[in-house]
């Protein structure tokens, strides 16, 4: 059955996706998924990802697409102080559902140096300031870093909420996030059996603080994914995996648990008319 989905994570602006993009946004709204949001990562890309947006939003028959640009942490040697300029000129000059993805990554030894840690704080609460003074939500990246990112939001007084996407960390960490507003973002990681931490977490939260995404072109759920040697691309037509997977992790009917988390999102994002 088709159920109304709605991809909270995705890079479908990306080049992997440039030869088939229409299609594939064909197939998703097929599939039942109704939004997905385009998730920003560095200023050069800043322009793809709009056009991108903008492509999707004139087909008819395909999923609403909405903007979230931002600078993401991984990729921190490359950001420069202007690019925080042009991420302030697109939230004045479109519309957009987010600021994402921000956050901390201390997963590579040289963005455990020092001063790319500060560098990685100044961009993260800077673009906290941002989300603040255009009233939006963020979509936070965080990999070894759940403490920092949670004492920032906190000295922040940050109020708008969003999404601790791709979520790695534990129960308490996730019972803290939902306690700041956010909802907790579930990728096909949740159809790996292997994944008991992140089954752990979504059975001690419940349906009402879970969304849905694809983090397309990675984390293809382990049912979609063709070869071992190579990687497989993930796309937004996948979504309905993650649902699958999250139905059985949490023990519940399809179609109750997509409604919630429908709901989920709409809240998230303040799109319940
Ligand atoms: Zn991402």
């Amino acid at each position: 059955m088709r159920l109304p989905l709605f991809d909270t994570h995705t890079h479908f602006d990306v080049p992997d996706f440039d030869q088939d993009r229409e299609q594939l946004a064909y197939e998703a709204k097929e599939k039942g998924v109704e939004h997905l949001i385009l998730i920003g990562f560095l200023h050069s890309r800043f322009n793809d990802l709009i056009q991108a947006h903008q492509f999707i939003n004139q087909l008819d028959h395909a999923p609403k697409s909405h903007l979230a640009p931002g600078l993401h942490p991984f990729y921190i040697e490359e950001h420069r102080i202007e690019h925080l300029y042009a991420l302030e000129h697109i939230l004045q000059q479109h519309e957009c559902i987010a600021i994402g993805e921000i956050g901390l990554d201390t997963f590579l030894t040289q963005h455990k140096a020092l001063e790319m840690v500060q560098k990685q704080k100044d961009f993260f609460i800077t673009q906290i300031e941002l989300a603040k003074q255009f009233k939006k939500p963020i979509l936070l990246h965080i990999r070894k870093s759940h403490a920092d990112v949670l004492s920032i939001l906190k000295q922040q007084k940050f109020q708008y909420g969003g999404i601790a996407h791709a979520f790695s960390g534990g129960i308490e960490e996730a019972k803290a996030f939902i306690k700041l507003g956010f909802k907790i973002g579930i990728t096909g990681q949740i159809t790996n059996p292997n994944a008991k931490k992140l089954q752990q977490v979504v059975q001690a939260i419940g349906a009402d603080h879970v969304v849905l995404e694809t983090d397309c072109p990675d984390m293809t759920p382990l049912c979609c994914q063709t070869s071992t040697e190579h990687r497989t691309r993930n796309t937004p037509v996948n979504l309905p995996y993650v649902l699958d997977g999250l139905a059985e992790c949490l023990k519940m009917n399809r179609t109750q648990l997509a409604e919630r988390v429908w709901w989920n999102s709409l809240k998230t994002f303040d799109l319940i008319s």
